[in-house]
């Protein structure tokens, strides 16, 4: 795994959805749970985040410093970020979707008995988090996953 993204973002209440694809696809995400314009705001300046919003109050607060989400649906939002940042900016399951930690590699003698043992048997490549220390794989999830990223991200203009 690489050092991860550098962008760093923050996701509202209008977003949440957004978010969790964001970070699968590599980005630096964070969330904050309040609808307070003037609190996102200055949590967006204090951390040096990009807040990523459905709500225009803020994004004209912030100016440069944020994303106006234009469209209502999921992968419209997925698309428009991707373009702003670059399709090769992205590094799909480089980060823990639970903790948002960039992942790291780990041996696969390492995780016998860690994981379950037809995962064991049948993957040769792992990475775990370094903060809550969950295992990661290139499953059936991954796959379904990979196809569903590839099919949105097929619509992005720099793709
Ligand atoms: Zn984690």
């Amino acid at each position: 795994m690489g050092e991860g993204i550098a962008i760093k973002l923050l996701v509202d209440r209008t977003a949440g959805r957004l978010g969790r694809w964001l970070r699968i696809l590599g980005f630096d995400v964070e969330y904050v749970a309040t609808c307070d314009v003037s609190v996102i705001a200055r949590i967006a300046r204090q951390t040096g985040r990009k807040a990523v919003t459905r709500t225009r109050s803020l994004a004209e607060r912030l100016g440069t410093d944020s994303i106006l989400l234009e469209s209502e649906h999921l992968e419209d939002q997925i698309r428009q970020v991707v373009e702003i940042f670059g399709r090769d900016a992205c590094e799909p399951f480089s980060r823990c979707n639970i903790c948002n930690a960039v992942l790291e590699d780990i041996a696969k003698e390492e995780v016998k008995g860690r994981v379950p043992q037809y995962v064991y048997d049948t993957h040769d490549e792992f990475a775990v988090c370094p903060v809550c220390g969950r295992y990661y794989w290139r499953g059936t999830h991954w796959q379904e996953m990979t196809k569903r990223i590839d099919e949105i991200l097929g619509g992005c203009q720099d793709a």
